[in-house]
């Protein structure tokens, strides 16, 4: 699997941006999905379990790529969704769907009893109910997933003074961290509101040359604005190249507008990670298409 870094001409400006294309390593494991999951699969495989299970909400960009990275290694592959309410509409739902017709197996469940997930009690009533599984947690964020992260940057990125990259639950941030050269800044930009990633992330990495930047949650995970989907749609229109409204189109947002502000030193080189996501646009056009709101355009 490779990715190529693609420059982003700008004007009116000597920073030199480019772009980490790991977006296209797999048209359904979606860019740092990929990478979170390889050393986990090997991991349950040496522990010989036939089955994954994870958790996820209702365009989860990790749910579909547990269901198509089973699927093409042979694991049975459940999902715990969050939200009842869903079980009736999954042919509604271009992610859901998806998962399903690569053999995922769902369980919904209310939101009230989804927040308990990571508890010993439910683990145990999971297993009650559908024996023996290997647990991947939501957003995919464990040590093996850091390890896995921490391959995405190579001595190609070693001329770049700073990394930037969409934070989730901390984990690709926390690998492109570890693999991070002295020289270099690494910049996450968390996509939804709160305080805990901070920790989250120093519970991974050792170093400290990383900050994150807060200011581009635009309200908190999954929320939209039209200045973000006229944005992501003018950077597809100039660039050709597509972002996702829920990680990359925010992160973009936040560096362009950095660079704008003179945040970046002169002459920096910079990165930006595409980490993927763009299944979930069609589930989003959904949503905005329901509200009369303004469309992601769609690539080909
Ligand atoms: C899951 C995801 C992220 C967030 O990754 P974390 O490791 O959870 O921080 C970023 N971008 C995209 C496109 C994702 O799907």
């Amino acid at each position: 699997m490779e990715s190529y870094n693609q420059k982003i001409n700008l004007e009116n400006t000597n920073i030199s941006l480019y772009i980490k294309r790991e977006d296209l390593l797999h048209p359904l494991i979606s860019g740092n999905k990929i990478r979170k999951l390889k050393y986990n699969l090997q991991q349950a495989k040496n522990e010989n379990k036939e089955t994954l299970l994870t958790f996820g909400g209702a365009f989860s960009n990790h749910i579909l790529a547990v269901a198509a990275a089973g699927k093409e290694q042979g694991f049975k592959t459940i999902g715990i969704i969050r939200g009842e309410e869903l079980k009736d509409k999954v042919l509604e739902n271009p992610t859901l769907k998806k998962a399903s017709d690569l053999g995922m197996v769902f369980e919904f469940v209310r939101r009230e009893i989804y927040k308990e997930k990571s508890s010993p009690e439910f683990t145990r009533l999971l297993t009650e109910k559908f024996g023996d599984f290997y647990l991947i947690p939501e957003g995919g964020t464990n040590d093996l997933a850091v390890k896995g992260c921490e391959e995405i940057l190579t001595e190609t990125e070693d001329k770049f003074d700073y990394i930037c990259c969409a934070v989730g639950t901390g984990g690709t941030v926390s690998g492109l961290i570890n693999c991070s050269k002295d020289s270099q800044q690494v910049l996450g930009f968390p996509v939804l509101k709160g305080d805990f990633l901070r920790e989250d992330i120093c519970k991974f990495v050792s170093g400290t040359k990383w900050d994150l930047i807060t200011a581009y949650h635009f309200e908190g995970y999954a929320k939209v604005s039209e200045e973000l989907i006229l944005f992501i749609n003018e950077f597809y229109k100039k660039y050709k190249i597509p972002l996702d409204p829920i990680y990359t189109g925010k992160m973009m947002f936040g560096v362009m507008d950095l660079i704008d502000k003179n945040y970046f030193p002169e002459n920096s080189k910079v990165l930006v990670i595409h980490t993927g996501g763009l299944q979930g646009i069609a589930g989003m056009n959904n949503l905005l298409k329901h509200k009369k709101q303004l469309q992601i355009t769609i690539y080909d």
